[in-house]
């Protein structure tokens, strides 16, 4: 049985003529639930260490919050660590999310910075999104997985996960955070997408996507699969609807996001995982906007085990939802969490039986 440790946020004011009681900050929590839980044990003097997050896109509002961040990366100073802090760039060239300059624009926007955060901030994937470590995984789905270069040369990585509801897998938790989050364009491609951009007979010849494509892997129209990275830059330069992606249903996705996850813990084992149930929105936080949340704030729980941890936040936010999960049954009534953490559990990458421990 796994180890979750999990902290409630809710300030229970236990001595209500008093007004200042910093220990009911959940700042204060969070630092408790570090010290209690060893969480951080592994942690060796020297040690680079990747405290992997999601900086959210230009106007999410309900990212996890810059104090929470800064907070594990002093934890982690503390036991003699090197923290930086770590996320990766998304499929396509020309949109600020899709490059490591973009992405700290965004982070800055957002209000992370090196000052705010208290360590440097590092584009896993590097400048475009290429940089990665291949790994073989024998996934129903997947052959290959390609691995974020700063996450694979990390000593230590500390998943810092906003939980909130996602509008594929369900869930935007630790295994999506590992197997979306730490991987680089090729592999986002290949958990939203089957084979390779197509040009189809719409396009007039106008060379935007030729001129752009980093690897020059269009000739004569066409894209040249053995070169191609998969990055999509090609598909959002063009004005013409004439590059066809055969995108996946959800289940199928939720399942890719499962095997990247194996393929990035194959490469490497040393990840500890938080997931902080606070401002749990409808969407996830790549989406350009953000929504009120979909229930009162839970608290904060951290394991050792990506398995474990989703589950148990899955099984607090239906508590809290009091009716179990709701997807979201305007956009995307077909989501269910469950499935991507049973078939993480299936490929061995953690486990679904758990014990939650409480710390005060
Ligand atoms: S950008 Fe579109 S229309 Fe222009 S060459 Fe490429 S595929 Fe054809
Ligand atoms: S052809 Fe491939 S590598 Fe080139 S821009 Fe398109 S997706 Fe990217």
């Amino acid at each position: 049985m796994e180890k979750v440790y999990f902290t409630d946020v809710r300030a229970e004011v236990t001595e209500p003529e008093k007004w200042f009681q910093p220990e009911l900050s959940a700042v204060n929590k969070l630092k408790r639930l570090l010290d209690s839980s060893g969480i951080l044990d592994s942690i060796l003097p020297g040690d680079l260490v990747a405290v992997k997050t999601h900086f959210g896109d230009l106007g999410t509002t309900r990212t996890l919050r810059s104090v929470f961040i800064r907070t594990v990366v002093e934890k982690i100073k503390e036991v003699g660590g090197k923290p930086f802090v770590t996320e990766t760039t998304g499929l396509g060239l020309t949109r600020p999310r899709c490059t490591a300059i973009g992405r700290l624009l965004i982070a800055e926007t957002n209000g992370y910075t090196q000052q705010t955060l208290a360590a440097p901030i590092v584009i896993a994937d590097g400048l475009l999104g290429f940089d990665f470590v291949k790994t073989d995984v024998d996934g129903k789905h997947l052959k290959s997985v390609y691995v974020a270069k700063a996450i694979a040369e990390a000593d230590v990585v500390v998943c810092c996960t906003h939980f909130k509801l996602h509008m594929v897998a369900g869930i935007g938790g630790s295994i999506k955070n590992v197997g979306v989050g730490c991987v680089a364009k090729p592999s986002k491609f290949d958990i939203h997408a089957q084979g390779y951009p197509k040009i189809n007979d719409k396009c007039i010849k106008c060379d935007e996507c030729v001129k752009l494509c980093p690897v020059k892997a269009i000739e004569d129209y066409r894209i040249v699969e053995e070169r191609c990275l998969k990055c999509l830059g090609c598909e959002e330069v063009c004005r013409y609807g004439a590059i066809d992606v055969s995108w996946l249903p959800g289940k199928i996705i939720s399942e890719r996001i499962a095997e990247c996850a194996k393929g990035v813990l194959s490469v490497n084992k040393n990840f500890v995982y938080i997931n902080f149930l606070l401002d749990i929105s409808p969407h996830c936080d790549c989406h350009p906007y953000s929504d009120v949340p979909v229930v009162r704030d839970v608290g904060i729980l951290t394991s050792k085990d990506l398995v474990a941890i989703d589950l148990a936040s899955v099984e607090l936010y239906e508590k809290e939802s009091k009716i179990g999960f709701i997807p979201d049954e305007k956009y995307w009534p077909w989501t269910d969490p469950h499935r991507m953490i049973e078939y993480a559990e299936e490929l061995g990458i953690g486990k679904r039986s758990y014990r939650i421990i409480e710390i005060e």
